[in-house]
């Protein structure tokens, strides 16, 4: 079993992580404090691409948690620069998505348009329309690469589990009978991305997370240590089952132990 004291970066879900919804987990800032002090650098990363990094750092920051949009990664952020290496600036895009994403590939050098595009980028619309469908699907029925931000079929709420980006895609992929590229978690590309941020080495970097089947799936696949926290999705037996190295309650229990191992506690 992989020891927390030899971790040197990390890279960390937020929601069922760090909050649930607009409720902070208990020890969230002396966790980070934490962090800080060693230092152990880290990326916080998400396949919700909904908000820009700035908004969540500013969501951490009513939280009492000071971090930099520079050390927030977005499914979004995380399509855009692996298509930029791809494609030379003023590449024609058309977006399926909210502002989030759409400022991001801009960001990026990419052109939005609805016409002659050589990418259809999808993710959550929250104000989808059987136009918009109608579009991205013509697009990608003449010939457009197809590329999803990530494939979740839902995103936890308040009111119970909603339609997330994978519910769009199913729809887009039905229509254009095309099947996606994705980005997100459990792809290892935006875990690859944050470690090359960070100059990591996946032998020492962690992937914390509380969702099997995405975080931890991911992390497996791009090398990573991982670390299944039980405060969010997924139960202690899905855990085993996917073989997390480590789990803990949350990160409460985490930081205790990680302390104790320290012998700082
Ligand atoms: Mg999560």
């Amino acid at each position: 079993m992989p020891s927390l004291a030899g971790i040197k970066h990390l890279i960390i879900d937020m929601d069922g992580v760090l909050y649930h919804g607009d409720r902070a987990m208990p020890m969230l800032c002396e966790f980070f404090a934490f962090l800080r002090e060693r230092p152990i650098p880290f990326i916080l990363a998400t396949n919700n691409s909904t908000r820009t990094p700035q908004e969540y750092a500013d969501k951490l920051a009513r939280m009492g948690v000071q971090v930099s949009p520079n050390e927030i990664l977005v499914s979004g952020q995380a399509t855009a620069r692996f298509l930029a290496r791809e494609y030379p600036r003023g590449t024609r895009v058309h977006v399926f998505g909210m502002p989030a994403l759409k400022q991001a590939m801009t960001d990026e050098g990419f052109v939005l348009a609805d016409d002659n595009v050589q990418l259809v980028v999808a993710s959550m619309d929250r104000e989808v329309t059987y136009e918009k469908l109608k579009r991205a699907t013509l697009l990608i029925r003449g010939g457009a690469r197809f590329i999803a931000t990530n494939l979740d079929p839902t995103n936890p709420s308040e009111e119970g589990l909603i339609p997330g980006t994978g519910s769009m895609i199913v729809a887009l992929e039905a229509a254009s009978g095309v099947k996606p590229q994705a980005i997100g978690k459990p792809e290892p590309t935006m875990y690859q991305l944050a470690m090359e941020q960070m100059g990591a080495y996946p032998e020492t970097t962690a992937a914390i997370g509380d969702r099997c089947d995405t975080d931890i799936l991911g992390g497996k696949r791009a090398g990573l240590i991982t670390i299944c926290v039980l405060s969010g999705s997924s139960n202690r037996t899905e855990a085993e089952a996917y073989e997390s190295d480590l789990i803990f309650d949350d990160i409460a229990h985490l930081l205790e132990i990680w302390r104790r191992e320290e012998g700082v506690a």
